[in-house]
């Protein structure tokens, strides 16, 4: 079997000298085992903002897609799809006695994806899905007529939070990185107004694109843009603050100076609320066929970002953190 390791400390963007392809062999399989053949590898941004709580060198976690090729397992039979966190290997073995003691050892059977490609069991039927559906909807509660803001809009979960608040009634505005994801955000997936962040003058836009202000606030990047994003928040606002890319590739300790954001929330006493979505992980079902639903009556589009090959994953994985990908990115091993 082959994994990537982490071997050194990321400085910055990771290198490719950062991880090592490592070659074992794999014991036999145990009772309550199952060996599991990897098909889609997802890279995602928290494989570089995690880095840091790991002791090195270990193993690049991240989810996948794969098929049991021989069980000890009864419950999961040879043949079954299987959803796991084993990350970037192309073989593993899992226990599934112990079951799910932390997010780490995720391992599910594949959602009903009535007939879309298994990938999407890593994106828009995955954890990315479940963040744009809990982490929007529970942390925002978008109401009908409100108006919605979202950065990495053009991203794996960006691109689904402003398609299920166009869903909820809502008014749309997305910030994404080239203009080509502009367009694709205002004409396919039907924003009602989408910036390039790098060229606009987002507080300008804002109050032109918004003059009545922003209701909901769903954070994927943080930083400047968030900050300018927040002053023109209305009264009792919600932000969701799901992630701050935008500092990924930064040194946690030195980061660089964002406008300070207390004085709105206090004078507009908005709501500001992180979450990790594992909060919802017995509820992700409840997503998934949503999602699916959204997808199969055409009012969810979906869009994937594909590489081939298990030596392209890191390439992959540093494509995504700098912007390359429209929608999900992920590997066919
Ligand atoms: P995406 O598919 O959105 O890919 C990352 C995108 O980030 C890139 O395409 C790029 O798009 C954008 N980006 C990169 N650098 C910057 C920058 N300096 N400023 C602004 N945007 C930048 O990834 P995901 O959808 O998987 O993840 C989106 C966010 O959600 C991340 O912050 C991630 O950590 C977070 N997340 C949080 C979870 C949670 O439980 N809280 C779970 C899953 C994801 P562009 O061209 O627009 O710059």
């Amino acid at each position: 079997a082959r994994k990537y390791v982490v071997k050194k400390k990321f400085e910055g963007v990771p290198k490719r000298d950062d991880y090592e392809i490592v070659e074992y062999e794999l014991g036999p399989i145990q009772n309550g085992d199952i060996l599991v053949k990897a098909e889609w590898i997802s890279v995602d941004p928290y494989q570089r903002a995690y880095h840091d709580r790991y002791p090195i060198p270990y193993d690049q976690f991240g989810f996948q897609v794969g098929i049991v090729e021989d069980s000890k397992n009864p419950k999961f039979p040879v043949g079954t799809r299987i959803v796991t966190h084993k990350g970037w290997c192309d073989y593993s073995i899992i226990n599934l006695n112990d079951g799910m003691k932390t997010s780490m050892d995720i391992a599910y059977k594949l959602p009903d994806l009535k007939g879309l490609s298994i990938s999407h069991a890593i994106g828009a039927v995955g954890m990315p899905g479940a963040t744009a559906y809990f982490g929007f909807l529970e942390i925002c509660k978008p109401k009908a007529g409100e108006t919605v803001v979202v950065t990495g809009a053009a991203g794996a979960v960006g691109s689904l939070v402003g398609q299920i608040a166009k869903i909820k009634g809502c008014r749309v505005i997305g910030f994404a990185g080239t203009d080509e994801k502009v367009q694709w955000l205002e004409q396919e997936l039907g924003f009602d107004k989408a910036f390039n962040y790098k060229t606009v003058d987002a507080r300008k836009a804002l109050k032109e694109a918004a003059p009545n202000g922003i209701d909901c606030y769903f954070d994927n990047v943080g930083g400047e843009l968030s900050s300018i994003i927040m002053n023109q928040m209305n009264n009792f606002g919600r932000v969701s603050v799901c992630g701050s890319i935008s500092a990924y590739n930064e040194d946690f300790s030195q980061l660089p100076k964002a406008p300070i954001v207390q004085v709105d929330i206090v004078m507009k006493q908005l709501k500001v609320e992180g979450f990790l979505v594992p909060r919802w992980l017995n509820r992700f079902p409840e997503a998934f066929s949503e999602i699916v639903n959204w997808i199969q009556s055409g009012q969810l589009k979906v869009k994937e970002h594909v590489l081939e090959g298990f030596e392209n994953i890191f390439d992959t994985f540093v494509a995504m953190l700098s912007g390359e990908n429209t929608g999900k990115a992920v590997v066919k091993v």
